[in-house]
């Protein structure tokens, strides 16, 4: 029954994500460096294969003219439809005859095309998906803009196409974005509003659920307009409080980077000191912007997505869309509160926001990959399992291995390790159910696994669900190490179920969503706290007493939060999340020392 396997890609203009969906759930795959977001940049080098990603954009200073960024811009579109502002607003050449194609001169006699740049980010993503998962991937699916006409869809196809990969369907970007908020199981006629900013475009589409598909019922962008714009209005600013004139490129680039990372600071905290050690002549600048200060610089650009958004709805509305039911923010520039802020004063609606704005696009192709491949099903077939099959796995959580719809015979399998070192035994729980937690789903069978003594993440113990035509459902746990097999026979329950039973677990399921979601999010944080707490302290003791006071009061402090947060009774993931990720910034400095005294003594 397994398929193909098929990767979902978001190929943005700014960056790019590469997804799939693995046992059941859609997830962004990570390069090597564990990085999700890539640069979609491209450095040429004169001999040598291209660099991709965070490394080309770091050659940007040195090879600005052989550094090309946001060619989503130019994709499938032919020189003579380039306006003078938008050839001049890229540092690289653009050339082409008046009704040729578009090249980009590299400077001594070689060139490329957009779709030559886009093809060597989708051959990078590409191979970032096949490292990641161990295996060739030859399939996906792609998401483009909404206005996407059909030239720029053609290029982009034959962009995957000479990065070795086939096109199963393009798909548009709020479709998937709607697609990775679970919208598609929306009642008819529902309507969706997707605002979208990211890094250079904004685009508002509104969309409407129609015989079980999602249309694209209107769409209005601006193409000129996102999170660059903000940075610039931040980086003049910074100018004239510097009293700088006239900045030289390398200079500018350096303004703007300083001015992107102050944005993206302020998204999270109330006031940002924007450094520049040694700028110019040996001199240093230093200022804070405080978040006020930078959302009254701000304000007009969000503005100018409003009228956009109005243009859309009155499009949609003149083509019988009712009133949005659900506003769903996607992009990096959505992180900002005043985005938010503005977006649900104008709709008057809350945004859904309980997705990475920067993450959903890709989900939403790895979804859609999942369901073509097979690996997600929205059907209901004749033989299928009613009911997800899986194991209970650490926290407590439903761990599916067979999902439910999947056809009989169906087998699967996954890998599973010891939580705590010195465990001795691992207790395989066969469940049942549609919810997140193992609790709330039905047992159907345990088998005792004992395993050697080891530390935390040696025991290797392969779990596999076979069940057979007649509905039998075999469950083998393997530990790896011993080659030793337990066997566990369960009769009838994977299949038989009464049809009432398997109606309440899913509609439960359904109504439960949300408290499961934020349990499950919530039970992953608190694994999380429980790594990071036992490390921070550890990493203290050896070499606590190199960090300045302001820093250990600081850890202090961060992680006092997140014990606050776990003794509190409350459940807020969204809290422990945060607080996870506080303390892991701001144990950096301790992360590093520790590192590097790991490289001075060899013996520790
Ligand atoms: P695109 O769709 O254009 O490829 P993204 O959706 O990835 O782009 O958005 C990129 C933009 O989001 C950049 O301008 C980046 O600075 C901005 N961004 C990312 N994180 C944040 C943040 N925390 N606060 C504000 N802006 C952010
Ligand atoms: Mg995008």
């Amino acid at each position: 029954m397994d398929k193909e396997l098929i990767i979902g890609i978001d190929l943005g203009t700014t960056n790019s994500l590469v997804g799939v969906v693995d046992s059941g759930f859609p997830i962004i795959l990570a390069d090597a460096n564990g990085e999700r977001i890539i640069p979609s940049a491209v450095s040429y080098r004169k001999g040598g294969e291209p660099l991709v990603g965070r490394e080309a954009l770091r050659s940007r200073a040195v090879a600005p003219k052989r550094t090309i960024t946001s060619v989503k811009r130019f994709i499938g579109r032919p020189f003579s439809d380039l306006s003078a502002e938008e050839i001049s607003s890229v540092p690289y050449e653009l050339t082409g005859g008046k009704q040729g194609p578009l090249s980009i001169p590299l400077g001594s006699e070689d060139a490329v095309t957009p779709q030559q740049v886009s093809g060597e980010i989708l051959r990078h993503l590409k191979s970032i998906a096949e490292a990641a998962l161990e295996t060739e991937v030859r399939r996906a699916v792609i998401t483009v803009p909404a206005y996407f006409n059909n030239a720029q869809r053609e290029a982009t196809k034959a962009a995957a196409e000479e990065a070795g990969l086939q096109v199963e369907r393009m798909i548009n970007e709020p479709t998937a974005a709607a697609l990775a908020y679970g919208l598609d199981k929306l009642d008819e006629n529902q309507t969706v509003a997707v605002y979208d900013l990211g890094g250079g475009t904004f685009d508002l589409s509104v969309l409407q659920m129609r015989d079980g598909l999602f249309e694209v019922i209107s769409t209005a962008g601006d193409t000129r307009l996102g999170g660059d714009d903000i940075d610039a209005a931040i980086a003049s600013e910074l100018m004239s409080r510097f009293d700088l004139r006239e900045l030289s490129s390398g200079e500018q680039a350096t303004l703007l980077a300083a001015a992107r990372e102050a944005k993206e600071a302020l998204s999270k905290q109330d006031s940002h000191t924007v450094r520049l050690p040694f700028f110019r002549d040996g001199k240093s600048y230093e200022q804070t912007v405080s978040r006020a200060e930078m959302e009254a610089l701000i304000a007009p650009v969000i503005e100018r997505t409003r009228p956009i958004c109005q243009r859309a709805f009155a499009e949609a509305a003149a083509k019988g869309a009712g009133t949005v039911d659900h506003l769903i923010l996607v992009g990096g520039s959505t992180r900002i509160p005043l985005v938010r802020e503005k977006v649900e004063e104008w709709f008057s609606l809350e945004p859904n926001v309980s997705q990475h704005p920067d993450e959903a696009i890709a989900l939403g192709a790895a979804i859609q990959a999942g369901i073509l491949c097979g690996r997600v099903r929205s059907i209901v077939l004749v033989d299928v399992t009613p009911l997800s099959l899986g194991i209970e796995t650490f926290g407590g959580l439903m761990n599916v291995i067979i999902p439910r719809n999947s056809t009989i015979p169906a087998k699967a399998g996954e890998m599973f390790t010891n939580a705590v070192t010195n465990q001795e035994s691992i207790a395989i729980r066969v469940l049942q159910g549609e919810r997140e937690m193992a609790k709330d789903n039905w047992l159907l069978g345990e088998v005792l696994l004992p395993f050697e003594k080891g530390p935390k993440g040696s025991a290797r113990v392969g779990v596999q669900f076979a069940i057979d035509r007649d509905g039998i459902l075999e469950v083998l746990a393997r530990d790896t190490v011993t080659n030793e097999d337990y066997v566990l026979e369960i009769r009838d329950a994977a299949v038989d179920v009464e049809d009432e039973a398997v109606e309440a677990m899913v509609s439960e399921s359904i109504d439960y969503a949300f408290d499961d979601m934020n349990e499950r999010v919530w039970t992953e944080a608190k694994l999380k706290s429980g790594e990071l707490i036992p490390a921070v302290e550890m990493a203290l003791e050896q070499v606590g007493d190199q960090l300045e006071e302001e820093e250990l009061s600081q850890i202090g402090a961060a992680t006092e939060t997140v014990m606050v947060i776990l003794q509190r009774g409350d459940k807020d993931a969204a809290a422990l999340k945060k607080a996870n990720l506080a303390l892991d910034e701001a144990t950096q400095t301790l992360a590093a020392i520790l590192v590097e005294a790991a490289f001075a003594d060899p013996d520790s």
